[in-house]
């Protein structure tokens, strides 16, 4: 199959062809002539499955169709708004929207936060076709009156189940309750809590069903491996297999925006180049980080999870797990930025003996047990005892009751140990208590 067979203008299957797209992925099979149609569509897709232009081009084409009514006179209103949970997807978003819609008379925004608002208060008197946004900053041109959505058309909601994690459900119903009633409704998400699914119920309007890769299933062409070690060296072990396999462009996970910085510092010291991203970074040191990266310019890029949610940059071959997620959802995100579009890749997760609740968490969650491979000289100690990890805020042990609803008088269990199954450490028998939700926030 080819794009041509969706009946897409001449215009977008030019700059498709161009991209070098032959085969549309199987979310755009299925998502292309459903949006096409005019419906709504609840979609679970990740990123890295193509999902972006399986919205992008049937709305360039809808909105660039005369035999589809648009608006009648004046300057033509925003017709399309694409809400996205970081400012770094707003980007890419942004951009394929400009490039799938280079040979069409459309025009695009990105409003983000971070950055001055005047420019895009300046940029909204002159013609916006397709609107890509954050929550919070479009919230704030509403309050300045500089922005109207009383004619969007199509609403997308691009990796819902993030938008929700941050903490943006009530910007999400402010925003819809700021839209004409009558209009077509995308949701895009990578997984499915009851969350989603009350949002998808009040949103969606009979919508179509796409689910293209198994929930919170991972890429089959990603190699997985846990290496074990003591907590105080995984910095040395991360500098020394970058060292030995010589890997050229690494992006590595901690768990607090702390902790990446001390990481990025600590391996730079190491001669590898490395930089930080996470939401206390400004705007132009995010994008520019990024940028270095993906030109291959820096070797590593250290990133807490929300910072890097959407980061995509094509056959990515190593992800590091320096620390494991609190949420085991977030291995599959995580992951998901390696061995993309068919490429192979690895995922390396550095553990130590606080993590192993968590490690189980995540074999549960992707239905698999990760090989476990120690390094030689890098052999967990056996006499390190396990400790609660902390959340980076100075907050309470992972698998810890919130104190406020803990009850009197019960104290957080140690979990039971077998001996040792996996080399290098003793795995928990027990199943983990499920991890406290992340806290909100714009700030990322
Ligand atoms: P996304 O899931 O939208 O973030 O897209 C993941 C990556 O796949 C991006 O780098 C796209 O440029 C690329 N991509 C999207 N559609 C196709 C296609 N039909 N053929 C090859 N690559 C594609």
């Amino acid at each position: 199959m080819s794009f041509s067979a969706f009946g897409l203008s001449d215009e977008i299957i030019r700059a498709v062809t161009e991209r070098g797209y032959t085969v549309p992925t199987p979310i755009q099979k299925q998502a292309i002539p459903a949006v096409l149609a005019g419906g709504d569509l609840l979609a679970g897709a990740q990123t890295g499955t193509g999902k972006t232009a399986g919205f992008t081009l049937p709305i360039l084409h809808r909105l660039s169709d005369r035999s589809i009514k648009g608006p009648s006179s004046g300057r033509p209103p925003i017709r399309a708004l694409i809400l996205v949970p970081t400012r770094e997807l707003a980007a890419q978003v942004e951009e394929s929207v400009r490039d799938y819609g280079k040979y069409l008379k459309l025009s695009s925004m990105i409003m983000i936060g971070g950055v001055n608002i005047n420019p895009q208060i300046a940029r909204l008197k002159s013609r916006v076709d397709i609107l890509v946004a954050t929550p919070g900053r479009l919230l704030d041109h509403v309050q300045q009156n500089t922005l109207s959505l009383s004619q969007i058309e199509i609403l997308v909601l691009d990796e819902a189940d993030r938008m929700l994690d941050m903490g943006f459900i009530r910007d999400i119903k402010k925003i819809l309750a700021l839209l004409p009633k009558q209009r077509q409704n995308l949701l895009f998400s990578a997984t499915f809590s009851n969350e989603i699914q009350t949002l998808a119920d009040s949103l969606l309007n009979k919508p179509v069903l796409i689910e293209v890769a198994r929930r919170n299933a991972i890429a089959d062409k990603v190699t997985h491996v846990v290496h074990p070690v003591d907590r105080e060296r995984k910095k040395e072990l991360l500098a020394h297999l970058i060292k030995q396999h010589r890997w050229s462009q690494v992006l590595v996970f901690t768990r607090t925006k702390h902790g990446a910085n001390k990481l990025a510092e600590f391996l730079t010291a190491n001669g590898i180049q490395s930089l930080a991203i996470h939401g206390n970074k400004s705007q132009s040191a995010r994008t520019l980080a990024l940028a270095k990266f993906k030109t291959g310019s820096l070797q590593v890029l250290v990133a807490t999870d929300i910072a890097a949610r959407g980061i995509d940059i094509s056959e990515l071959p190593h992800v590091v797990n320096y620390e494991l997620p609190n949420v085991a959802e977030d291995y599959v995100h995580r992951i998901g930025r390696t061995g993309r579009a068919g490429a192979e890749g690895d995922a390396v997760s550095l553990v130590c003996i606080d993590e192993l609740k968590l490690l189980t968490g995540i074999e549960k969650l992707v239905k698999r047990e990760i090989p476990s491979q120690v390094i030689a000289g890098f052999e967990p100690d056996p006499r390190i005892k396990a400790e609660p990890i902390k959340n980076g805020r100075g907050g309470e042990p992972r698998g810890a009751i919130p104190s406020r609803n803990k009850p009197k008088n019960q104290t957080t269990k140690k979990p039971a140990v077998k001996k040792p199954v996996v080399a290098g450490f003793a795995r928990p028998t027990t199943n983990r208590a499920p991890a406290p939700r992340r806290a909100g926030g714009r700030g990322h």
